[in-house]
């Protein structure tokens, strides 16, 4: 049997577990209102689909939303999303991360001192569409180069992704820090994220080859799926048991210790089936 070696941390974070506890929180509730999740509640199909079986659906846009309960996700969304919503006369349940609600604050804080804010950060996550919400004025920029080519007036603040690398924001800022040491730097950097990186490239140096466990569209999963192919170890990035293909199983044949890593929206059954369908081929 091979060797299957887990990342110290990985697996769901604190405010993924907090947004999954909602609305499982509301399906055990039996109540007759009807509830739904404004998007996927977080970015792990699994989830999404029990939930939906569960009678609490992701739904899309805001304007689709008519009653009941509307559960925000981890991700947060913009303040206008939110009063649409309340004037819709619907029951907002927040399932914004807290750490993501301090990102909100500090942006709204410094916006009504007359700040210009840059986001570091993908410009079509969520996280970052509902942190530009709070900004008055604001430029959201993904990338060193991106950096280089902006303009920034002198009371400028910058702020990123909580899923954002460390080193790409200390390059970012560097680059901003060049054009205008005056400028404030919040690095709101999420520890979670941080503690996930560390952890993989410590299992890295036990094991012959990874697998990263998570939502193809889940940011972080991502990140830790570049890092491992970054260390030049052989890696598969899926979302689940079902996807470990014929010649993924041809692959692993040359290696003895496989690690395993997982977003933090993946849950543990998750990585469990997985774990479970590699020994029993193994
Ligand atoms: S990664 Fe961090 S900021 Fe994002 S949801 Fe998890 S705990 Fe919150």
């Amino acid at each position: 049997m091979k060797k299957i070696i887990r990342a110290d941390e990985m697996g769901f974070c604190m405010g993924v577990e907090r947004a999954v506890a909602i609305v499982q929180a509301i399906a055990d509730g039996n109540s007759d209102q009807k509830a739904a999740t404004l998007g996927p509640i977080i970015h792990n199909q699994q989830i999404v689909d029990k939930f939906t079986k569960l009678g609490i659906p992701a739904i899309e846009s805001v304007d689709d939303v008519h009653e009941g309960k509307i559960v925000i996700r981890a991700h947060g969304i913009p303040p206008e999303e939110r009063k649409k919503l309340e004037n819709k006369g619907v029951e907002v349940v927040d399932g914004t991360c807290p750490k993501v609600i301090a990102s909100h604050k500090i942006v709204q804080k410094y916006s009504s001192q007359g700040y210009h804010i840059v986001i570091v950060g993908d410009r079509n996550h969520g996280e970052i569409k509902g942190l530009a919400g709070y900004a008055r004025d604001f430029d959201i920029i993904e990338s060193p180069q991106e950096a280089e080519e902006l303009n920034i007036p002198s009371k400028t603040m910058v702020i990123c992704q909580t899923t954002i690398k460390e080193n790409e924001f200390d390059s970012v800022c560097r680059i901003l820090l060049q054009k205008n040491g005056q400028i404030k730097i919040h690095n709101s950097i999420c520890s979670a994220t941080n503690n996930r990186q560390t952890a993989v490239r410590s299992l890295a140096e036990k094991v012959d080859a990874v697998i990263v466990i998570g939502g193809k569209n889940s940011a972080n999963t991502q990140r830790l799926f570049l890092t491992v192919k970054e260390l030049h170890i052989p890696c598969w990035h899926i979302s689940g048991a079902e996807e470990i293909s014929a010649e993924i199983y041809e692959d692993l044949k040359r290696y003895d210790i496989i690690g395993l890593t997982a977003g933090a929206s993946t849950p543990d059954w998750v990585v469990e089936e997985v774990e479970n369908r590699l020994k029993t081929h193994s």
